[in-house]
């Protein structure tokens, strides 16, 4: 039986577990394929990546912090895993280990429009935000990126500009100002972790409650058991909003495709993923 897993650390928290052993069931083949939770500190990442091939694992999603580790770890790598520089899914066969890609995917599977030509901003520069920069840019949205740390986010425009060249790749990227006005933008996405903890977006954020506008496209990657604020404030302006739900649901659907070969149904997976 063909075993798949996610790895983290921590990982206790994850749904993908729930969310993909649903899919399983959902077509008939649970007792074929099982998903688990795996918890792997840094310093074991790669001995145990190595040995998950010899115990019947097919493929690994990972997640934080082991992004950049994973792609390190395998032997060929997707395109998009390359030009992000990062990989959230490991697929095990005759080849060896072979790294992708799927949060960048899954984000723009989420958004109810392309974001081709569309002034973009990117609140957050870790592993999510230079994700959701290349993904965008990529796709030919104006992207700006606003970060805490302005540093950091100026390291994410750095990045992202070589890399666009290596791989030659038109984006078209620039960090704003400490208080950007968000209404000039037709999509923001919240790739940082205000709200995961509770904490307040419109003080910790270059927000406010009624600074959204009629039809922008509002994303959060957080994702918690409450409603996120920050989505909750930008629907009552009549913006459109996407949550960190259906990102992590189509990264899945994106992942598990690429190991299953077949499409999972994504009411089912969105279903577990909420706990529903
Ligand atoms: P990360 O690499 O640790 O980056 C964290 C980011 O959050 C940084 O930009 C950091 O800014 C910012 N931040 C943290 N606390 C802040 C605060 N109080 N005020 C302002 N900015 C703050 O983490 P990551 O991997 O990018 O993940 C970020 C979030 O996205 C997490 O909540 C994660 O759960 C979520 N996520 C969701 C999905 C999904 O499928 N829905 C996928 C990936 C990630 P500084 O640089 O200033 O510290």
């Amino acid at each position: 039986m063909p075993r798949l897993a996610v790895l983290g650390y921590p990982v206790g928290h994850s749904r993908s577990p729930a969310m993909h052993n649903a899919a399983l069931a959902a077509l008939g083949i649970d007792g074929e394929w099982s998903y688990e939770a795996i918890e792997v500190a840094p310093g074991e990442f790669e001995a145990l990546v190595r040995a998950m091939p010899g115990e019947g694992f097919a493929g690994a999603n990972v997640t934080v912090p082991h992004k950049l580790l994973a792609l390190a770890v395998a032997d060929t790598a997707s395109e998009t895993a390359q030009e992000i520089g990062a990989a959230n899914t490991l697929v095990f066969g005759p080849g060896g280990i072979h790294a992708d890609n799927t949060d960048a995917g899954g984000l723009v599977a989420s958004l109810p429009e392309s974001p081709r030509g569309r002034n973009a901003l990117v609140l957050g520069a870790g592993g999510a935000g230079m994700a959701a920069v290349w993904a965008l840019g990529a796709l030919g949205a104006r992207v700006s990126i606003w970060n805490r740390t302005p540093a950091r986010a100026e390291t994410v425009r750095f990045e992202v500009t070589e890399r666009a060249q290596r791989f030659q790749v038109q984006i078209e990227v620039k960090v704003v100002a400490p208080e950007p006005e968000p209404t000039e933008f037709e999509l923001i996405v919240n790739t940082t972790a205000v709200g995961l903890g509770g904490e307040d977006p419109f003080t910790e954020l270059p927000l406010a409650p009624d600074g959204f506008a009629r039809g922008q496209v509002v994303v959060d990657m957080v994702y918690s058991s409450a409603p996120s604020t920050l989505l909750g404030a930008a629907a009552a302006c009549g913006a459109r909003t996407v949550d960190g739900i259906e990102i992590l649901v189509q990264q899945g659907a994106l992942s598990f495709e690429l190991w299953i070969g077949r499409k999972p149904p994504l009411d089912v997976m969105r279903a577990a993923a909420r706990g529903e």
